[in-house]
Parts: C-alpha cells; structure tokens; sequence
C-alpha cells in the first residue's frame, strides 16, 4: 500500500456535477481525483445548457430560481474569465405566446410578480425580430442564460488531464475497498478519504445507490441552421431556441421519452423539435444533427445529494434531471460545507428524504 496515491476526494463523473464540485473542493484546498468514462449518453454532453428562471406550460418561477441562478451566472461569468473563452452567454429569453388567452392570462398574473423579477416586461404586441413568429407577443426573462456544456467540459477535462486530476477512464465500484479511514480503490493504485458518486444517470448502476428512486429519462436536442433568424435571444414556446456561437446555427431542444429508450436517432424525435421550431419561426430551416443523452432524473424532481446511510466514506451528488447547469454550481458549495461539517444541506435535495428506501444492508459491501 505504501506506494497508493492518496487523496482527500475521489469523485466518479465529469459531467457538469462532477466538475463544478471537483472545482469546488479543489478551490477548497482538497486534493481530489476524478475518474471520468466520456460516456457518449452522458447528459452534459448533449444539453443544450439553457438557465432558464420561469419554465414549463404553468409558466412558473423555477424551483429555488433565487437561491441557484445568480450564483450560477456569477460562477459561469467567472469561469469564462478564468478560462478567456465565453462558454456562458446571459441572454434574454423570449417566452412566446402562443394565443391570445395565453396572453391574456399572463397579462392578469403579471400584477402579482409570481416570478420576482425574473420577467422583465410582457409584450402584449406581435414582437418584430429577423425570422420571428410572435403574433401574440410574449414574455422576456431575464437572470438566465445559455451554457456551451460540452465545450466548458471538454476545456476543464483538458486541464484535469494535464495536471493529473482527471483519469478518462472507467471506474469500477466492485474494486472499491473501504477500511476504517476511507477506501483504496487497487485499479488506480491509490486511497482516498471519501468518495462523491457524480456519474448523473449511470448513478443508478454504482452498488450503492440502485434503491434511490432515479428515474431517468432520455432527450434528443437538434442542431439546426436558420439563416436569418435573430440570434439576440433564447426563444421558448414547446421548445428552446438556443443560438449557437456558429452564426446561423442554433440548439433546439428537448424530447422527454421514458424507458426503453431510442438506441438510434429517430424520426420521431426530429419531427416533434422541427415542428416545434416552425411554430416560431418562418424561415426555413436544415437539421444538421441530432443528439441524445440520459437525463438523471428523480421521481420528487429534486436533486440527490448527501451522504450514504451505512457508508460513511460515500456520497452523492446527482439527480439533476433537466436543469443541472443553473443548480451544480449551488448545490456544489452547500455539498462541500456540508461534507467540511459545517454546513446542514437543505431537506427538500437531501438524500436522506429517501433513506426509508434503503434496504437491508446485507449483501452491500461496506
Ligand atoms: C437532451 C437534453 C437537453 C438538456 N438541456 C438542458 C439545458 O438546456 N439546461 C440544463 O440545465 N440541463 C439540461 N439538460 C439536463 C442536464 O444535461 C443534466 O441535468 C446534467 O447534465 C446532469 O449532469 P451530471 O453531471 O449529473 O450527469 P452526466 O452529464 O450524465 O455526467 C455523468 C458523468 O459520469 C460519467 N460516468 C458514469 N459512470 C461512470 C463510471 N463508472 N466511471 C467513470 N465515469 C462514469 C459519465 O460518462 C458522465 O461523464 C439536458 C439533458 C438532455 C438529455
């Protein structure tokens, strides 16, 4: 054992959770190792990165939009300086109205701010933007914006790998050994204090947390060219419009489609996405590609962080489904204090919710 690396974190995933809370503990002083298969269903290579504080056809303010999305702004912004390279853009996102009823109803909650802030004005006239259909006006939210993912991933794996703390390479939990101090893990010849599960929907096949209630769900987002069609803004209506650093090229996205999932990209899907994008625009359009990823979904639809109840070198950190760039970066630090002792993690993302479902600890290895 004598020649084991040793480290305070081993982390298992480089999704965007993953390295937000790598970059978190490391920042912190901690020496960390992540281990990261790139597996291509992965959802943070597929997303289209959209931050987007007031969501859904109930047109509601995103669950803890305060306390997630100016931190992930500010953490984003922060690391395109870090980086010299604008991975987050802040945009306006333009929520299309569908109808006048539509309109109408959105003009009467307006008088209550439900969204606090987040809605900067509603236009009640038909919006004039190159390529646009907006007859019925719509809503601007601001405080959000649009990630490059995969780009950010792909630069900070870069890093990982220079600098020897990111192995591209498979973790395998069955070589996983615990003694009273933490685990060693004989694979990468090392040791590590404690271990944070990041691996999003993959989660589900870690040993230790199959009896959590993850419920995946697969997405497919297409890459289309729409010469002409204002990229000043994010359009929302049934889907989201997101440009792209290509002039001319967008995100559209997303399919929800639950288990069994596509093994192929599928007309079905590129039907559904290039009929909701000719709802919002006029110009014609080329589909250039199609991708699909896994999100880590939960069955409360909150995310999963915390500690393991019987192991007390393990933890988690996941279930993001659809909206893990505006929450890693939050829910990363409140998991580091927590993990420090000195911080309580909120109840509503606390794994412990879910502790009843555990089951009977034999047959798992401690
Ligand atoms: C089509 C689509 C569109 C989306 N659009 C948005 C959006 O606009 N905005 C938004 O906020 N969210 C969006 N999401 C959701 C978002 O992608 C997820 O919330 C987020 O990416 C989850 O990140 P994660 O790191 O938890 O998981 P993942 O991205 O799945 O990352 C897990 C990582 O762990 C690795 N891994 C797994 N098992 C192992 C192992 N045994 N050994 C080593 N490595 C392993 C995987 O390869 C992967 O790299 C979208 C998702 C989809 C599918």
């Amino acid at each position: 054992m004598t020649d084991y690396l040793d480290y305070d974190y081993l982390l298992i995933g480089h999704g965007i959770a993953g390295a937000v809370l790598a970059r978190e503990l490391r920042g912190r002083g901690h020496s960390v190792l992540v281990y990261d298969e790139p597996r291509p269903d992965a959802a943070s290579r597929v997303a289209a990165g959209l931050m987007n504080p007031v969501a859904g056809k109930r047109f509601a303010l995103t669950w803890r939009a305060h306390e997630t999305l100016p931190t992930a702004v500010a953490y984003y912004q922060g690391l395109n300086e870090e980086l010299g390279e604008d991975f987050f853009q802040p945009s306006p996102i333009l929520k299309v109205f569908g109808s006048l009823p539509e309109q109408e109803q959105m003009l009467a909650r307006a008088a209550d701010d439900p969204w606090q802030g987040f809605v900067e004005r509603i236009d009640p006239a038909p919006i004039a933007r190159p390529g646009l259909l907006a007859p019925f006006g719509g809503a601007w939210l601001r405080g959000g914006g649009h990630l490059r993912v995969a780009a950010l991933l792909a630069a900070l794996a870069r890093q990982g790998k220079a600098a020897g703390w990111l192995r591209e390479e498979t973790f395998s939990w069955e070589h996983v050994v615990a003694d009273g101090t933490g685990v060693a893990y004989a694979p990468g010849q090392l040791r590590a204090r404690h271990v944070v599960c990041c691996q999003g929907a993959a989660a589900l096949a870690c040993p230790h947390f199959g009896w959590l209630p993850l419920t995946p769900n697969q997405g497919a987002v297409l890459d289309v060219a729409v010469p002409g069609l204002s990229p000043a803004q994010v359009l929302n209506r049934g889907a989201y419009v997101v440009p792209s650093v290509v002039p001319g090229q967008f995100r559209v996205g997303a399919t929800y489609r639950w288990p069994p999932f596509a093994t192929e990209p599928g007309d079905a899907d590129q039907r559904e996405l290039a009929g909701r994008l000719a709802g919002l625009t006029a110009l014609p359009f080329e589909v250039l590609s199609e991708q699909r990823g896994v999100r880590p979904a939960v069955r409360d639809r909150r995310p999963l962080l915390g500690r393991h109840p019987a192991l007390p070198w393990l933890s988690l950190f996941g279930g993001f489904g659809s909206k893990g760039v505006s929450m890693a970066p939050r829910l990363a630090t409140l998991l580091a204090d927590h993990l420090a002792s000195s911080g309580e993690l909120w109840p509503d993302v606390n794994l412990a919710r879910y502790y009843a479902l555990y089951p009977a600890l034999e047959g798992i290895k401690k």
